[in-house]
Parts: C-alpha cells; sequence; structure tokens
C-alpha cells in the first residue's frame, strides 16, 4: 500500500491529526441547509447522519475545506467519492430502517458506509480495489463503526451472508447483477445506477418475487463504473 517508509509516516501522522473542529461542523451544517433545499430528501434521520460523519476525514487533506461542498471527489486508485447529494439520494430510496442487513458494493472512501451504520443498519461492504478498501477500514474503525467490510468482486455479492433486506450499488452497473438480485429478500430494495455510457439511470428496484420485480426510474447520475475483477 505504501510507497516507501516515510510515505507511511506521512499517512499515519495524517490520520492522527484529523479534526473535527467548530469550523468543519459548521461546514457540515451549511452543506446540510443545501441538502434539505433539495424536496427529494424527506427523510430527516438523513441529515441527523449527515451532521454526525466528518466527511473531511474521507478526503485527502488538502481538499478538507471542499470536503462539505457538493461535490465528487478523487479518493485515489482513478476512484471517487460520491456527491453529498448522491449519498443523500440513494439513502432516501433505500428507505432505511434500524436494523436493516444492508450489502453496498463499491466501499470507496466509506462515507456512505459510515451513512449507513449512522442510520442504524447492519451493513456489509464490498470494494475491488485494495487500496482504496484498506484505506476505508481505517478510517470507518477509527470513527468506531463496525461494518463488515469486504475486498472483492461486487459482481458476486457476499452469498454466505445473503439474504439482505436492502442492496445499495454506488458504481455504475450495464445491468442489474443477477448474483444481486438473488441475494436480494424478497420485498427487498435495490439502488442501483444503470447505463454504461457517461451517465447512468438510477432505479429502485423491489423485489416482488424470487424471480420478479418492479422498477422505477429516478433520473441521470454519474458514477465510475462497476468493473470485474479485483486490484490487489
Ligand atoms: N460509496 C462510495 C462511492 C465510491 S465510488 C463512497 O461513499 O465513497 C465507487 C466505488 O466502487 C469505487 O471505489 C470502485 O473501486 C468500486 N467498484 C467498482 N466496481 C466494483 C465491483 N465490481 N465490486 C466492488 N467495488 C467496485
Amino acid at each position: 500500500m505504501f510507497e516507501n517508509q516515510v510515505e507511511m509516516f506521512v499517512s499515519k501522522f495524517y490520520f492522527c491529526t484529523m479534526q473535527d473542529t467548530f469550523k468543519h461542523k459548521g461546514m457540515r451544517k451549511q452543506l446540510i441547509n443545501e441538502l434539505k433545499e433539495d424536496e427529494r430528501i424527506t427523510n430527516m434521520a438523513i441529515f441527523e447522519a449527515f451532521d454526525k460523519i466528518p466527511r473531511h476525514f474521507f478526503l485527502d487533506k488538502a481538499f478538507v475545506e471542499q470536503a462539505y461542498s457538493n461535490m465528487a471527489f478523487q479518493i485515489g486508485a482513478g476512484q471517487t467519492i460520491s456527491h453529498p447529494l448522491t449519498v443523500a439520494f440513494q439513502t432516501q430510496l433505500l428507505e432505511v430502517q434500524k436494523g436493516d442487513k444492508i450489502l453496498e458494493i463499491g466501499t470507496g472512501s466509506g462515507f456512505q458506509t459510515c451513512i449507513l451504520c449512522q442510520l442504524g443498519a447492519r451493513v456489509f461492504s464490498i470494494e475491488r480495489q485494495k487500496e482504496l478498501h484498506l484505506k476505508a477500514k481505517k478510517i470507518i474503525h477509527d470513527l468506531n463503526f463496525v461494518p463488515r467490510l469486504s475486498f472483492g468482486d461486487g459482481y458476486k455479492g457476499l452469498p454466505t451472508f445473503a439474504p439482505f433486506d436492502k442492496i445499495i450499488v454506488t458504481c455504475g452497473a450495464p445491468e442489474i447483477p443477477p448474483a444481486l438480485f438473488e441475494q436480494l429478500k424478497v420485498g427487498g430494495i435495490m439502488v442501483i445506477p444503470v447505463g454504461e455510457g457517461v451517465h447512468q439511470v438510477m432505479k429502485r428496484v423491489v423485489k416482488t418475487s424470487e424471480t420478479t420485480f418492479d422498477s422505477d426510474d429516478f433520473g441521470a447520475f454519474k458514477f465510475v463504473p462497476m468493473l470485474e475483477q479485483v486490484v490487489k
């Protein structure tokens, strides 16, 4: 993960010095006020969760000031942390209930994972890039959350822990992966951006029987692609 000892030291120092100051808390309130302007986000618990999670912990120090602007950012390995509004909107569509068993595909920075944990879900999250998996693990555990984090290919889901009440995919999938549909409970919800072009359509899929589902579309979003095979 680290090129050399110096890089490792800098990284350790960086995490030790991360603080959640009044300034950060103020910026977070401002971001929440902006998110509240979007009438699609009606679940107040989502705003409370945003208030609790220091988003700047998930970004490189150079971006701390911008961590609370409604933007996507590089998190390493060519990947991005989703826009706050996208995180809030996907969470809204997921209709998270306390105790829900949720599978997330694409741990990335770990920010969405923490939002789900904060809402009281039992979270299982998969990331295909080892570097990001390890980085997210450290931050999430520093924040005292205990989701089950796996390094692997999200197309396969986590059959050992299935079925799930909810599944959230945070990368653009060419179609609904059959293994994920299989691992969703009947009556469960999957929120997944589908499409191979620049934009994906946000879909909410409700599993109506082992072989059938209802699906609704919620507009265009831009995600990094869901790719097969892990990167060690
Ligand atoms: N939820 C993340 C979003 C990160 S971007 C956050 O809050 O930061 C999407 C992530 O999906 C990337 O980290 C990418 O590496 C990962 N990804 C892409 N294809 C995947 C797959 N097949 N299995 C698991 N993760 C995948």
